[in-house]
Order: structure tokens, then sequence, then C-alpha cells
């Protein structure tokens, strides 16, 4: 047997300390695979000093059946002579733990160059094995996430430069994620929705706040869908401000909505906006008109002797003629107009950018157009109906527009009185 660190040319206690304090296992073996020195952490492992190891081979440390490898590296290192490095898995056999190594070993060669043994260190890398197989599981299921999420999720840099877009991003705009990556939001989508995209970034990016948004997206070949957009600010580890943002394709349930919207501001029957619409509607653009100084009129229709309509053909009649009188009402307008159906055979128009002369010209050609377009009821039934107007406009009375409103239905009233089938336009 060896001398334990014979003729090695520093003080063999300093060389003990510094073995000590490698934060590695130092051991020495001979031919027979005895132990000649180990350092402290090997005495450690082993739970044993440096004295009971000694003399002894690895089966009294090790489960030596489930770390074969060990044995085998061993063998391998004297009988080729050559240097080895490899990671080994141990098995205590104390406790049953495993423990992953990176091991160097090296033949030990005495003055004649004869292999006495070896010598190995080993470091313990059971942790960061642990992490780096912890962190490679986190990737996957990230992955996994990423490419099978119906939502789109991207990074994006201050001048909206795409880092990452996943595989729904990819689908949305018809390229592979390759080709999205360093691609400008700007060449993926139409010039408007890129000007909305890019001040919603620039919003997250200046409050460096997280912010949700509904974004409408049309795509460079024109279809247009609805997101719902979270999007976050993030500092990457290189210092580069980007959004990590995922949207989530809204686009039926918003169009729905829209949908649901549309009808609740409209009568069911005539498909002329309702009440309420007309008036939540009438005031805001009287609110403008007063800003910007521009004229908006209000016509007020009513229906002559409807009562005998019902009661001659019927019903059914009636509605035929409220259908079909809506139908012209429409046609005799231009198209920013709001036509509503504010009662039963009731009816307004409310004339942005129109001026009293201007809504009194419309009024008359409503009249007259009632008067001579018949309406077909059924079983070849026609009937004619006229109607009386009243107009106002916004200067007769500034202010709320119930007093505007009820300035051209009082003029209605008078019409009415007048004799009917006609437009009232002053007191
Ligand atoms: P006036 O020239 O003074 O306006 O006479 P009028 O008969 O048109 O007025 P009146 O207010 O007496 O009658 C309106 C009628 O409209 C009474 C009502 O039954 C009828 N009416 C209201 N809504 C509907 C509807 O949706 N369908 C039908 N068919 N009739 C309706
Ligand atoms: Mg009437
Ligand atoms: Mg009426």
């Amino acid at each position: 047997m060896l001398e334990p660190l014979k003729n090695i040319g520093i003080p063999s206690d300093i060389l003990t300390t510094v073995l000590d304090n490698v934060g590695a296992c130092v051991y020495v073996k001979d031919r027979s695979g005895r132990y000649i020195y180990a350092n402290r952490q090997v005495q450690e492992l082993f739970g044993h000093s440096l004295e009971d190891i000694i003399g002894k081979s690895d089966e009294a440390f090790f489960d030596l059946e489930r770390s074969a490898q060990l044995k085998e590296n061993d063998d391998w290192v004297i009988s080729k002579g050559k240097v080895l490095e490899s990671e080994e898995a141990n098995y205590l056999k104390s406790t049953g733990e495993r423990h992953i190594y990176l091991t160097v070993k090296q033949p030990l060669y005495d003055d004649n160059q004869q292999i006495i043994g070896m010598f190995g260190i080993s470091t313990d890398i059971t942790a960061e094995k642990k992490l780096a197989r912890e962190l490679k599981q986190q990737n996957e299921m990230l992955n996994i996430l990423m490419d099978n999420i119906d939502s789109s999720i991207y990074m994006l840099t201050e001048d909206n430069h795409l880092i990452y877009g996943n595989r729904s991003l990819a689908e949305q705009f018809q390229r592979t994620q390759a080709e999205l990556r360093n691609m400008n939001i700007s060449e993926l989508v139409d010039e408007q929705t890129f000007k909305a995209l890019a001040e919603h970034n620039r919003k997250v990016f200046e409050s460096g706040e997280t912010q949700k948004f509904k974004e409408e997206v049309r795509t460079a070949d024109g279809e247009r869908r609805f997101y719902w957009s979270v999007k976050v600010p993030y500092t990457l580890a290189d210092e580069q401000r980007v959004i990590v943002g995922l949207s989530t394709d809204m686009t039926e349930t918003f169009l729905l909505q829209e949908r649901l919207r549309e009808q609740s501001n409209r009568d069911p029957m005539t498909g002329l906006y309702n009440r309420r619409f007309f008036f939540d509607f009438a005031e805001k653009t009287m609110a403008e008109s007063e800003r910007s100084g521009r004229a908006t009129s209000t016509l007020v229709i009513d229906v002559d002797d409807f009562k005998n309509i019902n009661d001659n053909y019927g019903h059914p009649a009636g509605d035929r003629v409220l259908k079909d009188f809506s139908a012209l009402l429409e046609r005799l307008v231009r198209k920013g107009d709001i036509v509503a159906r504010v009662g039963g055979e009731e009816f307004a128009v409310l004339l942005p950018n129109t001026g009293y002369q201007q809504a009194v010209d419309v009024a008359r050609r409503i009249c007259e157009q009632t008067r001579i377009t018949p309406i077909k009821l059924a079983n070849d039934q026609v009937v004619n109906v006229t109607v009386s107007i009243g107009v106002a406009d916004n200067p007769a009375s500034k202010g709320l527009y119930e007093t505007i409103y009820g300035k051209a239905d009082a003029r209605l009233y008078l019409a009415k009185n007048n004799g009917r089938d006609q437009i009232c336009a002053q007191d």
C-alpha cells in the first residue's frame, strides 16, 4: 500500500487544508480500489473518518449494484491509463441517496511509470441537474401552452417589432413563427389598425403599467377581427423594454354585442330607430351643433286619420301602411339623418347640419310624396295616406332638446288643426 501523500513537495498539512476546501470530493485509490486518501467532503459524504476510510473500497460506502458506473470508470482509468471525464450517478449505501457527480479520474503512476492507482475529483451537481431538469420541464410546459392556446401571445419592442409570436399569432397572419420574428406590426395590419395598436402600446410603455384594450384588427387582406388584449410592460435582462401581450379573439362575441346594441336601438316592426335612441342621439347632436354653430332641424310626423285605416282595412293593413311609410321616409332623407318611430303612427326625423329652409323643403317633399304614393295592401287593395308635419330648427329655441322637440310637436298639431296633409314650420 502507498504512503498517503508521499513525495509531494508541499507540506502535507497545507495540502490537506486545500483539498478539504476545494468544494468537491477528492480521493486517491490503489489499483485494487482501496482508498489511500479521501478529503473532508468524502469523509462527510461517507460519514466516516479518514482512518476508517483508508484501506476500504467503495463497496463499503456505495450501493455498487446501482452505482455500477463507478467501478467501471475506475477500472477503465487503471487499465487504459487514460483520463476520464464523465457524469456519474452514485447511490450511498447508508442512506440510498442518489448523487450526480461531474467526475474527473486520472491514473496515478509511480517513479517507474507503473500505474499504481487512480485519483479523482467529483463535483456534486445533483442540485444543478435537478434545477436544469425543472427548468427544462417548465420550458416544455410553457411551449405546449404557447402553441396550443387559442389566444395570441407575443413580445414587442418599443418600435413595434415582434421579438416573439406564438403559433396562434402566426396562424392569424398566415406566417410562420420564424417569419414573424423581427417583423414590424405595420407589415401585418392596415395603416389605420397600426395607428390604433401603436397608440395602445405607447400608453403601456409610457405608464409602465399593465393595460387592457379592445382592439380591432384589419389584416392586410381586409379581414376584420376584434381582440381583447392584455398588455404587460416588461424589462428584459439586457435592459430592453418590451410588451408581453395576450390577445384573445372575441370577434363573434363583440359582433353579437354590436348586433344586440343595434337591435335595442330599433323598432322591431319598421326597423327604424326607436324613441329612446332618437332622443339620446338628438341630445348629443344638439350639444355638438351648439359648439360648432351648425344648424340641426327636427321634423315630427303623424299619419293622418290613421284610426280610420285600422277601422276600414284591419290592424294588419295598418301595420303594412306603417312599414311602407317608414321605408318611404328613409328613402326621402339623407344618409346621416336619423329616422325614428317615436309612437304608434308618429315619427321623427333629426336632420343634422340642416338649416330651417332646407328642413322645410324636406318636410314638404315628405308630405307630397306620401300623398302621391299609394300603399298596396293584401287582396290588391290600395290605400293612400297623408301626413302632417311640424318643423323646428335649433336656433328657434336653444337649450334642451325636449324644448325643440316640443316646438316641432306643437307645430304638428297646428298642421292637424289647419286641416292635415300639410306642414307647419312656424307658430
Ligand atoms: P290624427 O289625424 O288626428 O292623427 O288621427 P289618427 O286617427 O291618426 O289619431 P289617433 O291618435 O286617434 O289614432 C292613432 C291610431 O293608431 C290609434 C292606434 O290604434 C293606431 N296605432 C298605433 N300603433 C299602431 C300599430 O302599431 N299598428 C296599427 N295597425 N295601428 C296602430
Ligand atoms: Mg295620427
Ligand atoms: Mg298620433
